[in-house]
């Protein structure tokens, strides 16, 4: 069996192994990292299109840490929240040392942290706790692929070693430490032992683990048309391959099990909507007319959200989910429809520009021609009903309420803001069915503020450290929607196992 020697062994080339590598290489370590695709950067770290960073400044430190906390009711463990949150500020220096200057960045003043949608557009409220930083991208990749291209080659540089095909099979106790791990070339098969003084696993999620995603987030993945008997359409990169390895090699190794959770999305599934390749990438407006705060439904016709929400991912999903069927329906009429193109929605859908939407009747009758059985449009209530399966009972009478809070501008039962009360009474009537979806499993080893792995005691493993999104849990409390992995967290904990590997190894010296 090959046997190789370092003193920081890393799991993972997404965002967070490369910037542990780096980090770890900067501090004098000898590094490897392997990975098991044949490229690095991770299943999802081509993705990012801009990345937060809190302030070094006490007042906007504090304030972050105490919205992120109190979102979480202090379920999250406060400082592994505080040492991610201290560590975003390394972000920038570290993006630039690689050569790359950021698009653009939009600084956001103390007071109004915590008071719009995180990320600008949907996320919730408390995640708008920083500054936005844009990245670059080329063609159709975007940023973070750059990034972690260039993080790679700088690893080269500075005399570390990226084994791509390899995977870790085993971790290595020695007394009370871990040592190193087995692993072997998943091409050949052929097993090697590596052995050194600290160990990170950054293997990210397990969005490619059907079982995993059923068992530790309650969610029923299906397919992108919703009709093999599960409800939740995840829509993930296709063959992401991210399915848990790292999270099972550390309990296996007496790890403790942390949160797992998942991004939530909801989508309306099905042909002429859904990407082939990326379910994140949608053909038409309907995705825009879904961010609206028009009326919202279950199947018995009844509202069951404050439609502000829609633009809340996170919310609406989970308020989806917990419906009758676990769908949830927008219904709007003739003369929104009109509204929507003349005067404009009032949310523009994150990833699209634009306000004024282009002939949605053309657009719902396209897509229900291509066999879309999510969509609907219909002359009157009665035959929307019948297509769509909502209760025309229950829609009539909520329906009359409904129109009744439009006309006095006041939603005497949710509590809308007026701007989106817009009656439902002008045939045709259109709508879709929503269903609950989620873009990537994350979570599942536990850690401390300094990324070290905890035992079910509670307990330090010496010598084994993990961040990103495989520990994305810890900064959420126990939700299985309503927490993120994110590129943030994932820089700020590749800084903290770099430096307390790195310096972990050192001690032997
Ligand atoms: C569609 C989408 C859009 C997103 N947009 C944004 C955004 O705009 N802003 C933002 O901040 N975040 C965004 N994110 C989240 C962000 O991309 C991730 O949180 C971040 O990239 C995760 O980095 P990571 O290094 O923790 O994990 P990953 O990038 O998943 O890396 C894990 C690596 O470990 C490797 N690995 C797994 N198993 C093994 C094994 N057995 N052996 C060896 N290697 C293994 C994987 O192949 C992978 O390379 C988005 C995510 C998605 C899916």
């Amino acid at each position: 069996m090959k046997t190789l020697n370092t003193d920081v062994l890393i799991m993972g080339s997404g965002l967070a192994g490369l910037t542990a590598a780096n980090t770890a290489l900067d501090a004098g370590a000898e590094v490897i990292v392997v990975e098991k695709r044949p490229f690095q950067g991770g299943g999802v770290s081509n993705t990012p299109m801009q990345t937060l960073v809190v302030r070094d400044d006490p007042a906007y430190q504090n304030r972050a840490f105490k919205i992120h906390m109190d979102y979480t009711n202090w379920n999250a463990n406060p400082h592994v929240v505080r040492s991610w949150l201290k560590n975003t500020v390394r972000i920038p220096a570290f993006v630039r040392s690689l050569g790359i200057e950021f698009l653009n960045i939009k600084y956001n003043p103390l007071e109004e942290l915590g008071t719009t949608r995180g990320y600008e557009v949907g996320f919730p409220n408390a995640f708008h706790i920083g500054d936005y930083y844009r990245l670059k991208w080329i063609g159709k990749g975007h940023g973070a692929a750059i990034i972690c291209k260039k993080a790679a080659d700088r690893i080269r540089e500075k005399g570390g070693r990226i084994l791509f095909h390899t995977t870790l099979t085993k971790l290595i106790k020695t007394e009370d430490r871990i040592t190193g791990a087995f692993g072997k070339d998943v091409r050949t098969g052929e097993e090697m032992e590596i052995r050194a003084k600290a160990v990170v696993i950054a293997t990210g999620g397990f969005n490619d683990n059907k079982e995993m995603v059923e068992k530790y987030c309650g969610l029923h993945l299906t397919n992108k048309n919703c009709d093999d008997g599960g409800n939740v359409v995840f829509n993930h990169f296709t063959g992401s391959r991210l399915t848990g390895d790292g999270q099972r090699l550390v309990w296996e190794a007496g790890g403790a099990k942390g949160a797992m959770g998942c991004n939530g999305h909801a989508m309306v599934p099905g042909p002429g909507i859904v990407g082939d390749h990326c379910a994140w990438v949608v053909y038409n407006e309907l995705r825009t007319m879904q961010e609206q705060a028009y009326l919202w439904v279950n199947k018995y016709g009844q509202r069951f959200i404050c439609e502000e929400q829609s633009d809340n991912h996170m919310a609406m999903v989970t308020a989806v989910n917990n419906q009758p069927g676990k769908c949830g329906y927008m219904i709007f009429d003739q003369d929104t429809a009109e509204h929507m193109e003349k005067e404009g929605v009032e949310r523009a859908y994150f990833i699209f520009e634009g306000n004024r939407l282009h002939n949605v009747k053309k657009q719902f009758e396209e897509v229900i021609a291509k066999g879309n059985k999510h969509v609907f449009l219909a002359d009157t209530l009665e035959e929307l009903c019948e297509m769509s399966g909502i209760e025309y009972e229950g829609l009539k009478d909520q329906i009359d309420r409904y129109n009744g809070y439009c006309e006095k501008r006041y939603d005497e039962e949710l509590a809308k803001d007026p701007l989106y009360l817009r009656p439902v009474k002008r045939g045709p009537f259109y709508a879709f069915r929503v269903f609950p979806g989620g873009y990537h499993a994350f979570g599942g080893i536990k850690i401390n503020g300094k990324c070290q792995v905890l035992n079910e005691e509670q307990r330090a493993i010496k010598g084994l450290y993990s961040g990103g999104d495989c520990c994305a849990g810890e900064v959420f409390g126990n939700p299985p929607i309503g927490g993120i992995g994110w590129s943030t967290l994932s820089f700020a904990q590749g800084f903290i196992c770099g430096d307390e590997a790195a310096a972990y190894a050192k001690s032997f010296e």
